[in-house]
């Protein structure tokens, strides 16, 4: 008997899991695996946030809370758009949820209608794809060439929409390429959307603060505030503070929208956690040190990563600005062999490669929908890095 639903034949296994699960086996195993397959800080929570969730519980902000976040949180989120973004909502535009893939979803849900489309600028996260198949839509990839630095264009943006168009999802800083977008190219796209009203935007803003690029990062919402009635800015306190298992997310989006975020979400998992939204309170109006702290670190292993593999004989990569990816180019080690004879035939292959001769564990660019690419986290420590460069300059030197 099957127990899957044509929905859910919708989707398969996500292939990251694939090259996670064998690290894992090897690791077990004792083998030396460094795993830079993950897409999470590894850091801490920093104690203030512990110690407000634990004072939440010893207050007894231990029931259900309204579906979509407290008045509490809604007023951080509110603050935190306010403080570093320029922006200003009211409570009504704010929703919050499990994770900003939570958000994501439920804007999808409350939105697609079969058949619409979503445009995902590729490379993508892969949640983008599956949830737009999941709620009965169609992901419509458009792929962003490494020689545009992994970027949308307005002309291809202008080519990809369609009558049935619904989304268009963007990234900035971008999981998995690690580029940003500058006010400049926002307002550009924004230009346009302007010219088809059907279209709405989702901008997914959760790496934003880890960025390093010269100018100051700049939300959509900020580029192109003519399309506020059509914008969602989801974001959360996953990456910026370290907090992956609290799950909290957020959202700023239009008053009617999040109102039917909000009533999907409470016939699905109710609310966020009560103690986490306490807990992302303190994180988002508490001392904001530690991101500093941690920006300056990414950058420094970004630093490192990207030498490291720019030394790399046949090795391509644009600097990333943003998040805690490199998604090098290996399109030059393609049709090459292994010395166990093994032919490298695309980027699953490579990355398997990798693997198994460098114990180095990284995620095909195939999953992201842009090959032939590795994405190599750089949340690891730097002598993990510089172990892991070293093997990699190993293994992909003896590829002929
Ligand atoms: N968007 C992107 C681009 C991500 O990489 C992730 C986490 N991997 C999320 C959203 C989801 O974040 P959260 O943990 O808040 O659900």
């Amino acid at each position: 008997m099957s127990f899957e639903s044509r929905r859910a034949k919708l989707i398969k296994p996500s292939p990251a899991i694939t090259i996670s699960t064998a690290a894992r086996a090897m690791k077990a195993d004792g083998q030396p695996v460094i795993d830079l397959s993950i897409g999470e800080p590894d850091f801490s929570t920093p104690n203030n946030v512990i110690e407000a969730a634990y004072a939440a519980m010893k207050r007894g902000e231990t029931r259900y809370t309204a579906p979509d976040g407290t008045p509490a949180l809604k007023d951080a989120v509110i603050e935190k758009f306010r403080r570093e973004n320029g922006l200003s909502y009211e409570r009504a535009n704010i929703t919050c949820g499990n994770g900003a893939k939570q958000i994501l979803f439920n804007a999808l849900m409350a939105t697609i209608e079969p058949g619409d489309e979503v445009i995902c600028p590729a490379p993508y996260w892969i949640s983008y794809t599956d949830m737009t198949l999941l709620v009965g839509g169609r992901p419509k990839i458009v792929e962003c060439a490494q020689k545009d630095g992994f970027k949308l264009t307005p002309a291809a943006l202008e080519a990809a929409i369609t009558a049935k168009t619904r989304w268009l999802f963007l990234n900035s800083p971008s999981n998995p390429s690690g580029v940003t977008y500058t006010r400049e190219e926002l307002a550009a796209l924004g230009e346009v959307l302007a010219r088809h009203p059907r279209v709405l935007i989702m901008s997914d803003e959760i790496y934003e603060q880890i960025y390093y690029a010269d100018t100051p990062f700049c939300s959509f919402a900020s580029a192109c505030p003519d399309l506020t009635d059509r914008t969602v800015i989801a974001n959360g306190v996953a990456k910026a503070y370290a907090m992956t298992g609290w799950r909290i997310g957020y959202a700023a989006a239009p008053e009617a929208l999040a109102k039917v975020m909000s009533k999907i979400q409470s016939q699905t998992t109710s609310n966020p956690s009560s103690i986490s939204q306490a807990a992302a309170i303190e994180a988002l109006t508490g001392p904001q040190d530690f991101v500093e702290t941690a920006r300056a670190t990414y950058r420094n292993r970004r630093d490192l990563i990207v030498s490291g593999l720019r030394a790399i004989d046949g090795v391509d990569v644009v600097e990333p600005s943003g998040a805690f990816y490199a998604y090098p180019g290996l399109a030059s080690f393609i049709g090459r062999r292994s010395p166990d004879g093994t032919v490298m035939e695309d980027d699953t292959a490579l990355t398997r490669y990798i693997l198994d001769a460098a114990m180095v564990a990284g995620v095909q660019g195939a999953a992201f929908g842009l090959s032939t690419h590795i994405r190599l986290s750089y949340a690891a420590s730097t002598d993990d890095l510089k172990t892991a460069l070293e093997r990699l300059t190993g293994a992909l030197g003896a590829l002929k």
